[in-house]
């Protein structure tokens, strides 16, 4: 298949498949659910449903499922055939409205955080007519939210559906005091930067911690690592080349808009960007990326590593979440313009994402944080624990003089001179990148760094729409009785830079000095997963989730528990696989290597004294000194793991205890690990090699 255009979304039941398969009222009536977010009725979802059947049957269908996204952190599924007996004994294919709205998972073997008790088993799930429907595996896949039978949100979508439709209302209220009436509805849109690792599946299959937990517990460097700076934008490999193609071909059959590949700074780490769409099918289309990589790469022999951290000493895998505002009149209401000094509307959107950022920047990092994501944040290589803005020196220059109420003109695009004939001249962008910001201002859109690369991206932006919706909200209520509308825009603009410009820094966020500053300029520093969630459910942050409607105090504190809960297990999964490698197969394997190394020192002796036993000897008691020291490590480890039985029931303090008992001894039984490796032979060691696994593809 060559002509991307004729096989685009040939597996999603897209816009214009529906506009050919259903009668023309139908059709209308989905459009105002899907564009307006109108309420949808019976018969219409029963000629959908039909409608959707057809198609599917005619690609090879037998089954559909309602596919949702609950707080485990990968997407859930249950098949349903089309299979309806009829009355000589034989079966028809049929699918009614019913079966498409609503589902019926049972519920009790999904997180609930103990909003539920067991006995209340069933769940809905419900279809989401805004994101198309499509095929894999001869299945037809449904987008659906998923609830308790008492209605508890217990997915990541409903809360992104209900933030969108949320700032979507208070923001439309806005822009009519602007005097914008055609506005009715604003989107907000989302195009994730995707980072992931590919290694060989030998390699893989040969390494439990890889297989048990997404990275490796133990590994000594590889001599050469990301330093030569030669992976990044690289030439690419012939096999990752054609895992690439692969997955782009698969993505464009379902309808996702991949457009951007190369290599990362790791070693066999790569990138995918796709165009942005709608925060809710990107959110889709991300997890849905996330799962044609990890297929496509098995039928390359590869696998697709999605963890964090897989590689000690090498850079680990995020995600980069662009993330801007629209009207459905097409209007980027993040676009600053030609003159944005003279663009009131632009800088109260400005204002509005920059107290936002301020007032719940804890919930920012609350939203990134993650087991794996801890190894990244403050680790000198993504974004730091610490959020801050950065705006770039224009929109920097402006918010200053705007505070300190001077005149300000704004440079504009100056020209590149590339000095050479050949090559044409352009316009600069007129801010730099700063790549160490966590929530950078990229020309129309933020882009927030901090989201570790296994992440929903459901969660992220729900919060973010949320806390945005807050502030506009507010500002509405401000402006909408003026006067002199204008002067009360530039009074509140000035206001909320004057207050929030403590979020805003420019500079370098992997300095030690921007530590301190922040500190001194009170923004949060949270290291850990514990320390960032204890805040979760601090009273302002119920108060704006429960005032905005996007989920209950009930439903933040379930999400509370489920998310420390999730860290916990996850810790203990990493601890037990580590005691696992280590007194099965590393210890046995350096015991079995310094034995042999005792052997040869003996014979040696034996047949001459005037042979030297030095190197075996030397070895043997280097060896033997870190193979004690490892053993007694392990046994502290295995002891601090049954220690957190005693803060059971107390999800936070055994969170804390994980993070700082278990992972500090599970860090030392490391370092002796590793220091082992680097000493014993090859053949002797029972894993392959950082150099192999990095290297191998
Ligand atoms: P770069 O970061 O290399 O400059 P781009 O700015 O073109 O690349 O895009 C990075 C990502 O941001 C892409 O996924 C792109 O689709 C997305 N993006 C661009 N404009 C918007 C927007 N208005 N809303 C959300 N995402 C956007
Ligand atoms: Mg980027």
């Amino acid at each position: 298949m060559t002509n991307v255009p004729d096989y685009f979304g040939c597996m999603v039941f897209n816009d214009q498949k529906m506009k050919a398969r259903l009668p023309h009222v139908t059709y209308k009536a989905l459009k105002k659910t899907i564009q307006n977010g109108e309420p949808l009725d019976l018969s219409v979802a029963n000629a959908v449903a039909n409608a959707m059947k057809d198609w599917a049957v005619e690609m090879g269908c037998t089954h559909y499922t309602h596919w949702f996204q609950p707080m485990t952190g990968v997407t859930a599924e249950k098949h349903d055939s089309f299979i309806t007996p009829d009355s000589d004994g034989q079966v028809i294919m049929e699918f009614s409205g019913k079966e498409l709205i609503k589902g019926e998972p049972d519920a009790s073997s999904f997180p609930s955080g103990g909003i539920r008790a067991t006995f209340e088993a069933r769940g809905y799930t419900t279809w989401d007519p805004t994101s198309p429907a499509f095929i894999r595996d001869k299945t037809l896949y449904i987008p659906t939210a998923f609830c308790s039978y008492t209605g508890e949100v217990l997915d990541k979508k409903t809360p992104l559906l209900r933030s969108m439709e949320r700032l979507s209302s208070v923001a439309v209220k806005v822009l009519h005091l602007f005097g914008k009436e055609d506005v009715t509805r604003v989107t907000t849109t989302v195009g994730p930067e995707q980072e992931y690792f590919l290694i060989d599946k030998k390699m893989y299959d040969a390494r439990p911690d890889l297989i048990f937990t997404g990275r490796t517990l133990f590994g000594a460097p590889a001599p050469k690592g990301q330093e030569l700076e030669d992976h990044y934008f690289g030439s690419i490999k012939t096999r990752v080349a054609a895992f690439m193609n692969d997955l782009d071909e698969e993505l464009w059959k379902l309808g996702v808009l991949a457009k951007t590949k190369h290599n990362e700074v790791a070693p066999s780490q790569h990138e995918l960007a796709p165009i942005f769409s709608t925060s809710n099918i990107a959110t889709d289309h991300n997890e849905l990326t996330m799962e044609v990589m990890k297929k496509t790469a098995e039928k390359h022999g590869l696998v697709c590593l999605l963890h964090e951290k897989p590689f000690a000493g090498v850079n680990g895998s995020g995600k980069h979440n662009n993330w801007s505002i629209g009207t459905n009149t097409g209007e980027n209401l993040l676009d600053p313009g030609k003159n944005p000094e003279d663009n009131l509307q632009f800088q109260l959107f400005l204002a509005a994402v920059v107290k936002a950022v301020h007032e719940y920047q804890d919930l920012l990092r609350i939203t990134v944080a993650s087991a794996g994501n801890d190894h990244r944040l403050g680790a000198n290589e993504a974004p730091p624990a610490i959020i801050s803005m950065y705006l770039g020196d224009d929109l920097g220059a402006l918010v200053d003089a705007i505070i300190d109420g001077r005149e300000y003109k704004s440079v504009g695009k100056s020209d590149m001179l590339t000095g050479v004939d050949v090559l044409p001249d352009f316009k600069k962008d007129t801010s730099d990148r700063n790549r160490t910001s966590p929530f950078a201002f990229t020309g129309n859109k933020f882009e927030f760094r901090a989201l570790g690369s296994s992440l929903n991206i459901g969660c992220p932006n729900y919060m973010l729409n949320t806390m945005v919706a807050e502030e506009l909200g507010q500002f509405y209520d401000v402006l909408k009785d003026a006067e002199d509308f204008e002067k009360a825009v530039k009074d509140l603009v000035r206001k909320v830079f004057t207050d929030h410009k403590a979020i805003i820094f420019n500079g370098d966020n992997y300095s030690a000095e921007w530590v301190e500053e922040a500190a001194r300029r009170g923004l949060c520093n949270f290291r850990s997963l514990p320390e960032a969630m204890a805040h979760y459910i601090d009273q302002k942050n119920i108060d704006l989730f429960v005032k905005n409607g996007i989920v209950s105090e009930a439903e933040i504190h379930a999400r509370y528990e489920i998310e420390l809960e999730h860290y916990v297990k996850q810790l203990h999964i990493e601890a037990l696989t580590m005691i696992d490698m280590a007194q099965k197969n590393i210890a046995p394997a350096v015991s079995g290597f310094v034995g042999k190394l005792t052997q040869t020192a003996l014979a040696k002796k034996s047949l001459s004294s005037s042979v030297s036993g030095y190197a075996e000897t030397s070895l043997v008691e280097e060896l033997s000194e870190l193979l004690e020291q490892f053993v007694k490590k392990t046994a502290e480890l295995e002891s601090a793991v049954n220690g957190a039985k005693k803060y059971d029931g107390d999800n936070l303090a055994q969170a804390t205890y994980y993070r700082e008992v278990v992972f500090a001894l599970m860090g030392e039984l490391r370092a002796l690990g590793d220091a082992m490796e680097r000493k014993t032979s090859a053949q002797y060691w029972p894993y392959p090699s950082y150099g192999e696994i990095l290297f191998g593809v």
